[in-house]
């Protein structure tokens, strides 16, 4: 077999630069690993040699997974698509990390899945388009702050590592890439309600330019307010002269969306 053709739909450019390869291989040092979109294997190959990595990888194109049977037997490798991976049966126990020179065209849904795992997943490193990277590591105050610089960060430490030329990679992407490692920090758990905690970065953000006194309104978070306080306009106006009404989502921390989410919580048990 000679190499795999690039397949547009399936977010394929294989990384040429093998120093760019190391270097991402090396942000994981230890334990097992799930590796996404391997292709040809220019990534695996570096995992392999690393003894203290448990690789297992998993790839959704037949032709990669034909070649990567060729040139790596010994690589456990699934195939399939990450997306629907039940990670439960590849890891029964125990914490993984996650790696991959990721498809782009799925990379937010990936971080989505590993939020879903968070407490299993200790790493997750890997190269993404330098714009989602710049986005996932933003701090607040930037115009890139957003949705998921705020569910990530939540739970996740993001370093933003080096950016990646387009000119190392066959087919090259239209995008500059970069590579990043987000890394679980110490909290446990929000405090708050984790999907009230969700809606309200979501519905704020859908309005990014707006104060969030008039983004964060009771029907636009299909809150369930007693029907008397909704009537009387008075409480609400209270309610929502609080301060924090007066940001826009962007200046917010993930802190202040936490309290934010509480004062709302609040609001719904009166
Ligand atoms: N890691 C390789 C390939 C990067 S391109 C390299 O650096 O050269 C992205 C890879 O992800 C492709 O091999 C593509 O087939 C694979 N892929 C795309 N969608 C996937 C999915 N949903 N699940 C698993 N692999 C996927």
């Amino acid at each position: 077999m000679q190499t795999v053709r690039a397949k547009k739909y399936l977010g394929q450019h294989f990384l040429k630069d093998l120093n760019v390869a190391r270097k991402i291989a090396e942000t994981l040092t230890e334990g097992p690993v799930l590796e996404i979109g391997p292709g040809m294997g220019v990534l695996t190959q570096f995992l392999l040699q690393n003894p203290n990595i448990d690789l297992t990888a998993i790839e959704i194109d037949r032709e990669s997974v034909a070649y990567l049977h060729e040139y790596y037997p010994e690589l456990k490798l699934i195939e399939g698509d990450f997306l629907k991976l039940d990670l439960n049966k590849v890891f029964p126990t125990g914490s993984f990390s996650v790696i991959g020179n990721y498809p782009y065209n799925i990379s937010s849904q990936i971080f989505f899945k590993v939020l879903e795992y968070r407490e299993r997943i200790p790493v997750c490193s890997g190269m993404i388009q330098k714009e989602v990277a710049e986005r996932l590591a933003s701090k607040p105050g930037k115009k890139e702050y957003g949705i998921l610089s705020v569910l990530l960060q939540a739970y996740y430490n993001i370093e933003y590592l080096f950016t990646v030329d387009e000119y190392v990679f066959a087919p090259p992407p239209k995008v500059k890439s970069a590579v990043i490692r987000c890394t679980r920090n110490e909290r446990q758990s929000l405090g708050c309600d984790e999907e009230l905690f969700k809606q309200v970065v979501k519905t704020a953000f859908n309005q990014r330019r707006k104060q969030m006194r008039n983004s964060l309104r009771v029907e636009s978070l299909k809150l369930k307010v007693e029907r008397s306080w909704i009537e009387d306009s008075e409480k609400l106006k209270e309610f929502y002269s609080d301060p924090i009404f007066n940001k826009r989502p962007e200046q917010l921390s993930v802190e202040e969306f936490i309290e934010l989410t509480l004062k709302i919580e609040k609001l719904c048990q009166k």
